[in-house]
């Protein structure tokens, strides 16, 4: 079966009624006039044959009858010239018998039937001799014609007299006649044949010359001698001389034969006429016959013919009306139809999925046109390539494509797919389809129809989505984590303050000689680092406290420039770079420079057997575009550090996984899984982005995205005021739930001079503000207390000194101080564990700050 999506030819429906009317009875007229002009032919054809038909028929009846009475006249002939030599043989003699001759006659007549008699007239034309001479009455015959001209002239020969009425038989007859000479050759009489005009009668009457048709004999002068039939108003019209011009002409003219038309000037008909001179005798047979019966026939023919064109005439206008009728009906129905098809062709063409009709053979039945916009190809394209279609299709999903249709064929079900096809434009596009078999009535399968949707921006945000949905639960688990992290380190910085503290007033104390100085360097190197692994634990779940200050990366970089020298092998290939500008950044130097140490360090290890390593600072601009594209990121300025190494890279897996806290790939006792968590944890508190890009065994490249911060000028090397001398004699009140590290801080500060007052919380803190009577100088405080915490303490004092100084203390809190992650530059603050010289030289430059 073969089906045609183009619209069918529609210039029959766009005739008019009126248009077509007219077209219809055309057609009718030229057929009729077709079929009219066919039966004229053909009748004209056989009139012709007819008239031929009736000359021939003429010429032969002429001949027939020319033939017959030339034969008869000549036997006559012979018989008056055997008569002639007898008498006159006999009257040589002179002993003519009567009996003797007459019987002779009698023979001689009985030899020839067309004779009437056979007679001898004497000298004196009395019949003398002659089989029915022997009557009672005299006759002469002196007196006629052919006598006279026998008797005047001896050379007459043979002599056809006039038509005469017979003397003997009282018949019109001719009189065929020879002279008889007596022996001095002086005219002794005449011999004759009688021919009755009624024996000519009867041979014309035996031959058909149909009703109006005419045989006739004339004479010499055109005299009719017989003519058949005889005519009512001539009777049998014998001695009239009217003939046609024609005739006549032809006549003088000397023809002995001839065939012509005339119409009879007495009885008003045509006739087709043939004569013939009948030998040598001065008679001319005329046959004619008259069209009016020999075209009878053919008359018969042209009402029949006419019949059948009036026939076939009112036959062809019943058939135009009733292909009229077919016709509107048919109009009428195309024009539904068209409808129909448009109405369709209208929902058709608007669907927004890419709807086709596939033929069994997989080429294109039917296409909307959405699928320009889904593909990029117009349905012409689609109509005109048949295989446009798998070349569409995304290479890795060509397979699953042609699968998945052979499926829906032979399995005739219902099936859909989401695969990817090549945008002429717009690059891969992700497609959901659904398709189903398509049969006629009969079960013959047609090929199948699809339904195809463009779901690329639904399949991109499902992938946000995920993406988002993978960065929550990382962060939620960084969060936990964070949490039981910085739980821990909070706690274990207090110990480690104690221990810390402790072991330098001890170290402070004791004997430089001492030989337990060297155990309590111990304890004190062991304490710091542990002191370090918290700093770490708390820079990775966020609740490390920053110090944020506008600095130049490219100066943090140089500065760094030579301890990654030292901490990279010979073998691999070290470069740094940076932009030339200025890239000043809000954040803190420390933890940038503890980021890109990490970042150098990890690449170091991935590189075991040398390679190259590349450190690269330099400014991008986020814009919208960027941000699509990479799926991350806020629009504007940033600073991007990238560390790229050639090392032995990581797997998808591992990518996935590298900032979770101790995740590690690498021996144990090698690597701690902090690390990278530690760069997630600081630059998200840093509101930048790190992003990695690594492939197995080629290499692996972060970049660590920070807002650029433009309108502040650096502070970087702001000068710290120097701290002449550590201790002073101010009153401080010391606020610390923790009692031992309240203990460590109040002795170190005694020991550098200052007057103390404690407290064990932030309400107690209050109280003890409330009800002293010295001057307190500065408070310094623990943030997170029960009951009151530091800020809220700090306010509380502040509300009766608005001048007194401040120094908050924290290794972990939810102060809200610290979650805004950037400290208010009025507040001071200090991270635990602090150093007791750390203390002292924060506390004396917060006293000698001037008050505004
Ligand atoms: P550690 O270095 O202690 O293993 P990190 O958090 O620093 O912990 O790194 C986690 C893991 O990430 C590493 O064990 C390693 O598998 C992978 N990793 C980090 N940086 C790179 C790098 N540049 N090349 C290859 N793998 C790396
Ligand atoms: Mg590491």
């Amino acid at each position: 079966m073969v089906f045609c999506d183009k619209p069918a030819d529609a210039s029959e429906t766009t005739v008019s009624g009126p248009v077509f009317i007219r077209r219809i009875v055309a057609g009718v007229i030229l057929v009729n006039l077709f079929v009219i002009a066919l039966i004229c032919y053909s009748l004209h054809e056989s009139r012709a044959q007819q008239v031929k038909i009736a000359e021939i028929t003429t010429q032969n009846l002429s001949l027939v009858l020319e033939q017959n009475i030339g034969n008869s006249i000549t036997k006559l002939d012979l018989i008056l010239l055997a008569t002639k030599d007898e008498l006159e043989k006999h009257l040589g003699d002179g002993s003519i018998g009567q009996q003797q001759l007459d019987a002779y006659l009698s023979r001689q007549l009985s030899r020839l039937s067309e004779l009437d008699g056979l007679r001898v007239a004497d000298a004196h034309g009395e019949i003398t001799y002659g089989v029915d001479a022997r009557n009672d009455t005299r006759i002469f015959v002196g007196d006629r014609e052919y006598f006279r001209m026998h008797r005047e002239t001896a050379d007459a020969g043979l002599i056809i007299s006039k038509p005469i009425v017979s003397r003997v038989t009282g018949k019109w007859s001719l009189i065929i006649s020879r002279r008889v000479d007596d022996k001095g050759g002086s005219f002794a009489g005449v011999v004759y044949g009688v021919i009755s005009l009624e024996r000519y009668s009867r041979l014309f009457s035996s031959i058909v010359v149909g009703k109006n048709g005419t045989i006739t004999l004339r004479g010499q002068d055109m005299e009719v001698l017989v003519r058949y039939p005889a005519t009512s108003e001539s009777g049998n019209a014998v001695g009239q001389k009217v003939v046609s011009a024609t005739y006549r002409d032809m006549i003088e003219k000397g023809l002995t034969q001839g065939t012509f038309k005339s119409m009879h000037p007495v009885d008003n008909i045509e006739r087709i006429h043939s004569f013939r001179k009948i030998s040598s005798y001065p008679l001319y047979i005329n046959i004619g016959l008259a069209a009016k019966d020999y075209l009878a026939e053919w008359r018969e023919e042209v009402s029949r013919m006419l019949a059948i064109s009036v026939f076939f005439l009112s036959l062809s206008v019943m058939a135009s009306v009733l292909i009229y009728r077919n016709w509107k009906r048919r109009k009428a129905a195309i024009r539904a139809l068209a409808q129909q098809e448009f109405k369709f062709r209208t929902i058709a063409d608007f669907t927004y999925d890419w709807e086709f009709w596939l033929g069994p053979d997989g080429s294109f039945i039917h296409t909307s046109p959405s699928c320009e916009r889904i593909t990029g190809h117009d349905a012409e394209e689609f109509y005109s390539a048949p295989d446009l279609l798998s070349t569409i299709l995304y290479p890795d999903d060509r397979a699953l494509f042609s699968e998945h249709r052979h499926e829906a064929i032979s399995d005739g079900k219902n099936g859909s797919l989401v695969f990817r096809i090549l945008h002429a434009e717009k690059g891969v596009r992700w497609i959901e389809h659904v398709c189903q078999p398509i049969v006629d009535e009969s079960g013959n399968f047609l090929g199948t129809r699809g339904s195809n949707r463009d779901i690329t921006e639904r399949k991109h945000a499902e992938e946000e989505r995920n993406r988002l949905a993978g960065q929550l639960q990382q962060a939620q688990k960084m969060e936990a984590v964070g949490q039981l992290a910085g739980g821990i380190a909070h706690d274990f910085n207090n110990i480690l303050t104690a221990i810390i503290g402790y072991s330098q007033i001890i170290l402070m104390r004791m004997d430089k000689e001492s030989p337990l100085r060297h155990y309590v360097d111990q304890v004190f190197a062991s304490a710091e680092r542990a002191a370090d692994l918290t700093k770490d634990l708390l820079a990775f779940s966020r609740k490390q406290v920053l110090d944020t200050r506008p600095i130049d990366l490219c100066q943090v970089l140089e500065g760094l420039g030579k301890m990654l020298d030292r901490l990279i092998p010979e073998d691999i290939d070290f470069k740094i770079s940076h932009d030339e500008r200025e890239m000043i950044v809000l954040a803190d130097k420390g933890q940038i420079e503890q980021v890109i140490m990490n970042l150098v360090t990890n690449a170091r290890d991935a590189m075991p057997r040398g390679g190259i390593l590349s450190v690269d600072i330099s400014r991008v601009c986020m814009d919208e575009r960027f941000v699509h594209a990479h799926g991350f990121g806020e629009p504007g300025e940033y600073a991007l550090i990238s560390v790229a190494d050639s090392g032995h890279g990581m797997d998808a897996e591992t990518q996935r996984r590298i900032f979770e806290p101790f995740f590690t790939t690498k021996e144990v006792g090698k690597g701690t899984g902090l690390g990278m968590a530690i760069i997630y944890g600081i630059i998200k508190q840093h509101n930048g982005y790190v992003y990695v890009y690594s492939e197995v065994g080629k290499g692996t490249t972060f970049r660590i995205y920070l807002p650029l911060s433009c309108g502040i000028q650096g502070e970087a090397g702001e000068e710290i005021q120097s701290v002449g001398a550590m201790g002073g004699h101010e009153t401080i009140l010391l606020v610390e739930d923790d009692g031992t590290v309240r203990g460590l801080h109040r002795m170190i500060l005694e020991e550098a001079g200052y007057s103390v007052i404690d407290a064990v919380d932030g309400q107690d803190a209050v109280d003890r503000f409330m009800n002293c009577e010295t001057v307190i100088d500065m408070v310094v405080t623990d943030v997170i207390m029960p009951k009151k915490d530091g800020k809220r303490l700090y306010k509380e004092i502040e509300a009766f000194r608005p001048d007194m100084k401040v120094l908050f203390m924290s290794g972990y809190t939810k102060d809200i101080v610290i979650e805004r992650g950037v400290l208010d530059d009025e507040l001071h603050f200090v991270a635990k564990p602090v150093l007791p010289r750390e203390l002292l030289r924060k506390v004396r430059q917060i006293l000698d700050r001037k008050t505004p």
